[in-house]
C-alpha cells in the first residue's frame, strides 16, 4: 500500500504528514494521530513500513468515524483497523509494504 499525501473523507480532504517524531499535548509518544480540527493524519515516519501501513489505516478509520459519527472506541477502531489490515493484505487485495529489515517479514 502507498501511503497517500492525502485522503479525502466525506467532504473533507485530509492531509497525511509523516513527522520523524510524534509528541502530543500530554508529552506522550505516539506513532500516529487522527487532527481532525487541522484536517491532518501524521504517522511516524520511522515506523517500519507495514506498521506504518496499519496505522495509517488505523488514523484513517477515526478520521471516517468521525465523518460517520458512529462514536467508535479506541479499542474498537484499534482492533478493526488490525482487522482490515490483515484481511486486505492476506486476501491480496493490498499488497503490503516490502520490509527492509530481515526478520521483520512473512514466514518464507
Ligand atoms: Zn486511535
Amino acid at each position: 500500500m502507498k501511503i497517500p499525501d492525502r485522503v479525502k473523507v466525506g467532504p473533507f480532504y485530509y492531509a497525511v504528514e509523516r513527522p520523524e517524531l510524534l509528541i502530543n499535548h500530554d508529552h506522550e509518544h505516539l506513532k500516529g494521530e487522527s487532527d481532525h480540527q487541522h484536517q491532518v493524519l501524521r504517522i511516524e515516519s520511522t515506523l517500519r513500513p507495514r506498521q506504518a501501513e496499519e496505522v495509517f489505516l488505523h488514523e484513517l478509520l477515526h478520521a471516517v468515524d468521525t465523518f460517520m459519527d458512529t462514536e467508535m472506541s479506541e479499542r474498537q477502531v484499534a482492533l478493526i483497523a488490525r482487522g482490515l489490515y490483515m484481511a486486505l493484505t492476506e486476501s491480496g487485495i493490498l499488497a503490503p509494504a516490502d520490509e527492509e529489515r530481515p526478520g521483520n517479514g512473512p514466514p518464507q
